[in-house]
């Protein structure tokens, strides 16, 4: 079976990885001129004049990559099964739809509102109760297009720099951590999903999960599980979806979802009995889906921006190096490190161990050190 992926980049990349010991082959279809997924056949079409080629030479689509015009989805899913459906590439890309659906299916978001002046900026920031997140509310993300308003004052200024006619304007969420859930559903309606990460941000880039998250109440889990579950119900969702919540005293707030394998579910490469890769494949070639069983305690860490001492690295018996074969640039993924352990403590002091030989790197902060670092 021939795989189509819209996007061509380290996800891609991963889904060939995981795709080839299944037999599968795969043709990358790239809008940005610039592909780095390095294997399969690539059609870079950066005006979309060879769509009709790339359909002619899969059996199925699915993408790595949600930025790309829903048409493009729609057209492709007129000839070929395309997974996960263009609906969800449309909703994941409108703020207003996502957080719409969300409270629709009974998932908790923040407060909202939309404004479209500078002027109804304020007068939302005023409504809602300062401080505030506004977002554009399409095209962003990795919190590109966002400013925080501490005071209705800010508005302007927030109008001004975020320099788009449509914001979606969310309550603060006071949190004690960012986590996510990955899910899975194959084509008969499936599903299975992977224990909660951790999520450590680093100036708006993921830079640490942990994975089973530690000291996560029962019932959490179960939220995320119900939660995701509505979701990719609703929208007769084929492959991996990812969730990112915000942890609070009264339980999980939906912050947005992403269509599509996701950077804190690469602990699954090692640390599940199947990668979130391998069951996307799975999902999307209509197979039967793999255990989501942790091997252990997990965590990924991002090597964002420079290599580091990738050597040094590779002499850790414990530390699993992927890297993406791309230039250093700051702040650019560039690879990732996946380390497993059987208890928290020796985690936090693997990778420590490991962060020594990646410059750059913030400090390993989570709810596992957090208290002790006084
Ligand atoms: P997003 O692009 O929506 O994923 O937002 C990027 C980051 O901004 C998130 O990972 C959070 O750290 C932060 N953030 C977004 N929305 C909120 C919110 N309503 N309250 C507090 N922090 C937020």
């Amino acid at each position: 079976m021939r795989i189509g992926v819209l996007g061509a980049g380290q996800l891609g990349r991963m889904l060939a990885l995981a795709g080839y010991p299944l037999a599968k082959t795969f043709v990358f279809y790239d809008m940005s001129g610039s592909p780095s997924v390095g294997l399969g056949e690539v059609i870079v079409d950066r005006e979309g004049k060879y769509l009709d080629d790339f359909l002619s030479r899969v059996d199925r689509v699915t993408y790595e990559f949600e930025h790309l015009p829903v048409e493009v989805a729609e057209k492709l899913a007129q000839e070929k099964p395309v997974h996960p459906c263009p609906r969800a590439l449309q909703v994941c890309q409108n703020r207003e739809a996502e957080k719409t659906l969300f409270g629709e299916l009974g998932i908790p978001t923040p407060r909202w509102k939309i404004a479209d002046s500078a002027g109804s900026l304020r007068a939302v920031a005023e409504n809602l109760g300062c401080p505030v997140v506004a977002k554009s509310n399409t095209e962003g993300y990795d919190g590109k297009g966002q400013a925080v308003l501490r005071s209705p004052e800010d508005a302007e200024a927030a109008w001004e720099a975020i320099g788009h006619p449509r914001l979606m304007v969310e309550k603060f969420v006071e949190f004690s951590r960012e986590v996510s859930i990955v899910a899975v559903r194959g084509e008969d309606g499936q599903l299975a999903f992977y224990p909660i990460s951790e999520n450590v941000h680093h100036e708006g880039i993921l830079r640490y999960s942990i994975a089973p998250a530690p000291k996560l109440e029962k019932h959490t889990q179960q939220d995320a599980e119900r939660y995701i579950k509505e979701l990719m119900n609703e929208l007769g969702y084929v492959g991996v979806l990812t969730l990112e919540l915000f942890e609070t005293a009264n339980g999980l707030v939906a912050n947005e979802m992403a269509p599509r394998v996701h950077n804190s579910g690469h602990w699954t490469i090692e640390g599940a009995m199947t990668s979130q890769f391998e069951n996307h494949i799975r999902a999307v070639s209509g197979h039967p889906l793999g255990s989501v069983e942790p091997r252990g305690l997990s965590c990924m860490i991002n090597i964002i921006g420079e290599h580091g001492e990738v050597e040094r690295l590779l002499e850790l018996p414990y530390a699993h190096v992927h890297l993406y074969n791309k230039g250093e640039r700051p702040g650019r993924k560039l690879g990732h490190v996946n380390v497993l352990a059987d208890s928290y403590e020796e985690l936090v002091w693997r990778v420590r161990n490991c962060v020594q030989f990646l410059p750059g790197s913030p400090e390993f902060i989570s709810s596992l050190n957090r208290k002790s670092k006084g």
